[in-house]
């Protein structure tokens, strides 16, 4: 059932991608929030507590920024147990109402001991009963209101209960003695203790992880039936044209996974390998040398970018390479003019165009490639199963390459994926100055400072943006954050929202990158996939919105001149947990041990936030902690796969073709 369009508070849902009831049951909570009583006997320093009681005084607000919005307000507080402590509440102007001031509240934050004093994270009005004392939590989009997100859950399992029927075959859910899909669901959103947040995970996690394995070994014996057209064989050194021509020589280990890739390019078996490297380590020149290879043997080879800016980036620099070989490259992204849409898809299947750039609109069903032998997918994760298999079923057995930053060990790769093939490229082509990371708060100087001194040097700034900002505490949304800026730093400012046009985005990094701004300020946090070399200074507001993945990948924007270059994540709450998380992006600038630390960091707690982020394949599982149920469900799969036409495995098939990602 559809959401209707009139309101606007569903049109707010429609920007996160929420059309129907069902889409609303599929947003899962991110986080529980405990809201058990803290026995206040035995209240620690810095831990996270929950008390009721009263505001004792007036509420004092400070305003270091002259803005409402960066506001630090302190009061007095008692509790139910006559307990007096003092409490300070950053960057939320809006608790300073008299509902808070009046009435008994539940208070919830973190406890400073030494200073007898509670940095609030949130207050509720009266008290919490007990069986609602585990809160979901979920991303949703500034402007939204939590309460009624939670009422229109209730609303869309009421209408979709019956919907919910298991997938998991009732052999396999006696076996692990799981309880109903449509009780799972109504369990996760609605937890009242927590045993049943237990039992939803553990049917949810099992789904997740047997549909997953049914679909990896889909996938390899569909691509093990294809037999590959006979191509000429090839071999590196028929390569020698491009090499000579770049402006550098491809380092050792670029070398080695070229030649994994030509080896598997010349298999008779379809290539469906990952290219894995940490930014900067230059999986992209290694692309195009198979790109080359391919049209050597005169077949149309496409790279697929998941943006539209970064899509336009590899073409320029394809342009550079490839036309003084006079191979043809093209350009094929989402919002191009007809005209020119039109005349690229002629060319295109005419056979006019060598190798094609482009966003998923390089599978949108009216494009016909003549021959075609290739295709590279940059950031791999950020594209669906479907997505990836449309592109395929455009070849007649095309080789497939995914390219990636997040990088996954081998072993774990091993038992997850099945038989993918992988290459990783273990160090830098040139060496790397260690990026500076600091966490910051929101209203300390030292970003002001940061700006300051960049902009003194001539070097340039980026500024991320949330696209959702989750933070309860602060207003991290573009506006608020452009408002601040251009009050300071002026016409110095760029802003990149994904509200423009094609045309106004690219005007505003055109003058980023030239000389007419200094401060880029931007939520579309991959089109910052730009290369400007002159920028040193990355500050990613709401830190804590980002997978630490995603965060080195967008350290791994400054600092490409070999300028010491600083990175700024901003966070203003206490959590422990974040913090330790981002701390692991002080420490190291190794993207292997950032992303391990980061899949161990997703603990039982944390769910489909990252997904969401586009940063994961899993809303439930965690590729370290549930490694057995990973196991158990390979075997599983294997043994409904053997007895594909057993009437009581059958329909998932039938399930799997139509839910396909
Ligand atoms: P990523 O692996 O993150 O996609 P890129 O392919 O964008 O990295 O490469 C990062 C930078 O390194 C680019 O500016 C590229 O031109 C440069 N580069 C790639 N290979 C080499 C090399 N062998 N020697 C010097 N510079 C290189
Ligand atoms: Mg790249």
């Amino acid at each position: 059932m559809k959401l209707t369009k009139s309101s606007n508070l569903n049109r707010l849902l429609f920007d996160m991608d929420i059309h129907t009831y069902k889409d609303v049951l599929s947003l899962f909570p991110y986080r529980y929030e405990n809201l058990a009583y803290s026995n206040e006997n035995e209240i620690k320093d810095k831990q996270k507590i929950v008390l009721f009681g009263r505001i004792m005084s007036s509420i004092k607000v400070i305003n270091p920024y002259k803005n409402k919005k960066f506001s630090i307000l302190t009061f007095d507080f008692v509790s139910e147990n006559r307990k007096l402590y003092h409490c300070v509440i950053f960057n939320r102007a809006f608790y300073n109402s008299s509902s808070f001031k009046d009435n008994e509240i539940t208070l919830i934050g973190n406890y400073n001991a030494t200073k007898n004093e509670i940095n609030v994270i949130n207050i509720y009005v009266g008290r919490i009963p007990k069986e609602k004392s585990i809160k979901p939590l979920y991303h949703l989009i500034k402007g939204y209101p939590a309460y009624h997100f939670s009422t229109l859950v209730k609303k869309a399992y009421d209408i979709e209960k019956d919907n919910l029927y298991n997938i998991v075959p009732a052999y396999f859910r006696r076996k692990y003695q799981l309880i109903d899909r449509n009780e799972a669901i109504y369990k996760l959103h609605f937890p009242t203790c927590k045993e049943d947040l237990r039992d939803a995970l553990k049917h949810l996690k099992y789904e997740e992880a047997l549909l997953f394995s049914l679909k990896n070994r889909l996938r390899n014996s569909t691509l093990s039936t294809i037999i590959k057209r006979k191509k000429e064989p090839i071999d590196i050194d028929i390569c020698h044209k491009f090499l000579n021509g770049l402006p550098f020589k491809l380092s050792s280990e670029q070398y080695k996974v070229a030649k994994e890739i030509i080896s598997d390019m010349n298999s008779d078996k379809v290539m469906y390998r990952l290219l894995q490297g940490d930014v900067g380590s230059g999986k992209t020149i290694v692309s195009f040398l198979a790109l080359y290879a391919n049209y050597y043997r005169g077949d149309t080879g496409v790279l697929m970018a998941p943006t539209d800016s970064l899509a336009r980036q590899h073409y320029y620099n394809a342009l550079k390479i490839f036309e003084p070989l006079n191979i043809r490259v093209g350009l094929l992204v989402g919002d191009m003019k007809k005209s020119q849409r039109n005349k690229m898809l002629s060319d295109l299947e005419d056979g006019l165009i060598d190798i094609v750039i482009g966003t998923h609109s390089l599978f949108s069903k009216d494009v016909k490639y003549s021959s075609l032998g290739l295709a590279v997918i940059d950031e791999q994760h950020r594209f669906g199963v479907n997505q990836r298999k449309t592109l395929m079923s455009k070849g007649d057995a095309c080789d497939i390459l995914m390219m990636s930053a997040t990088p996954i060990p081998r072993s774990l790769a091993l038992t997850v994926y099945g038989d993918l093939e992988i290459s990783t490229i273990n160090e830098f082509p040139i060496e790397k100055k260690k990026i500076v990371t600091r966490i910051v708060h929101s209203y300390d100087d030292v970003l002001f400072r940061a700006i300051d001194k960049m902009l003194l040097e001539n070097r340039k700034v980026y500024i991320v943006a949330p696209k959702i900002d989750f933070s309860a505490i602060s207003d991290y949304s573009i506006d608020t954050l452009s408002t601040l800026f251009k009050a300071k730093y002026g016409d110095k400012v760029g802003v990149l929202t994904g509200r423009m046009s094609s045309e106004e985005k690219t005007r505003v990094i055109d003058e980023f990158s030239q000389s007419g701004t200094s401060i880029l300020l931007s939520t579309l946090v991959i089109e910052v996939g730009i290369d400007i070399k002159t920028a040193s200074l990355m500050i990613i507001y709401g830190a804590d919105c980002f997978g630490l993945a995603s965060l080195h990948q967008l350290r791994g924007r400054v600092g490409r001149d070999g300028y010491q270059s600083y990175c700024l994540l901003v966070y203003d709450e206490e959590d422990d947990n974040v913090l330790s998380r981002l701390k692991v992006l002080e420490k190291t600038n190794d993207g292997f041990e950032i992303a391990e630390a980061d899949l161990q960091s997703r603990g039982a707690g944390e769910l489909s936030g990252l997904k969401q982020a586009g940063e994961s394949d899993f809303s439930f599982l965690n590729l370290y902690n549930d490694i057995k149920i990973f196991t158990l469900a390979r075997d599983d799969a294997k043994e409904i796969f053997e007895h594909k036409e057993d009437i009581k495995y059958k329909w998932i098939f039938e399930y799997l073709k139509n839910n396909i990602d």
